[in-house]
């Protein structure tokens, strides 16, 4: 049976959105990227974000965390509305892990270091402590015992399973991911993307930017195709995957698949 949506069932998914993103638009000077986007992400989704190069997603994905500043429209994550010039961003954003193509990591600190550092600065964490969730998350993604390692002595699939571990250790409550295979080698993506995996069926509210349709097939719990700024389409990955009803959808998928 078909349960009517209430006002007050509504009401309790908006609620639920760990991202709203309302009329946005961003601009590089007369480049119009975004152009008008109406998005939300709910609480323990898993929404992988398709389209082709230059269609926006990686702005889109740095609008969610105030990387960059929207020309216009709201954002609002975790209830709060990062566009207000009163809100406090730093701490919105500490609740926010990013996973970047190139994995950032901090080339003269050692794993545990990288994994560390950003949890005694900036959450005041004990050495002891933050090592205890640094090892922790290490052997989630599968690297305990190299807590030792430089970055340079880590295949690219460890370094960006140490990234991870690294925005994991914060505890943020939203992971967002541009593009986390991209930079590597075909035989170390499957590992990245148990990982990743894992973190969905463990609940984590995760918003992915992609170009691995298996990945997005077998995990998204939703997909939006993004062009020219705009989304297309939207929907079960089944429907956008396999059914896809916008031509310029089609014709993507049919060059990447
Ligand atoms: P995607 O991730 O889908 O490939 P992007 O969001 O990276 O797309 O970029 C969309 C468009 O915005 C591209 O044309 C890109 O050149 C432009 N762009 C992105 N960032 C900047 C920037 N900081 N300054 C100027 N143009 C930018
Ligand atoms: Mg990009």
């Amino acid at each position: 049976m078909t349960v009517p949506l209430t006002a007050e069932r509504a009401n309790a998914r908006t609620a639920d959105a760990v991202v709203r993103i309302r009329g946005l638009h961003k601009s590089f000077g007369p480049t119009e990227v975004l152009r008008g986007v109406d998005f939300q992400v709910r609480r323990g989704e898993v929404v992988c974000v398709v389209g082709p190069s230059g269609s926006g997603k990686s702005t889109l994905l740095r609008c969610a965390n105030l990387l960059e500043t929207p020309s216009a429209g709201r954002v609002v994550v975790r209830g709060v509305d990062i566009t207000d010039p009163e809100a406090d961003i730093d701490r919105v954003r500490r609740g926010i892990g990013m996973v970047f193509q190139q994995f950032n990591l901090f080339p003269h600190l050692n794993v545990l270091e990288n994994l560390t550092i950003a949890q005694r600065r900036v959450l005041r964490r004990s050495s002891g402590e933050a090592a205890a969730v640094a090892r922790e998350n290490l052997a989630k993604v599968g690297l305990s015992g190299k807590e030792d390692s430089y970055p340079a002595q880590l295949s690219g699939g460890q370094q960006q399973r140490v990234a991870i571990a690294r925005a994991l250790s914060m505890g943020p409550g939203l992971m967002l991911f541009d593009e986390p295979t991209s930079a590597l080698d075909p035989e170390l993506v499957g590992d990245v993307l148990t990982v990743m995996r894992t973190l969905a069926d463990e609940g984590m509210t995760m918003m992915v930017v992609t170009h691995e349709m298996a990945f997005a097939r077998e995990v998204a719990d939703r997909v939006v195709f993004l062009d020219e700024g705009r989304i297309l389409e939207q929907g079960r990955p089944e429907h956008v995957l396999a059914e896809p009803v916008h031509p310029r959808t089609r014709a993507f998928l049919s060059r990447i698949i």
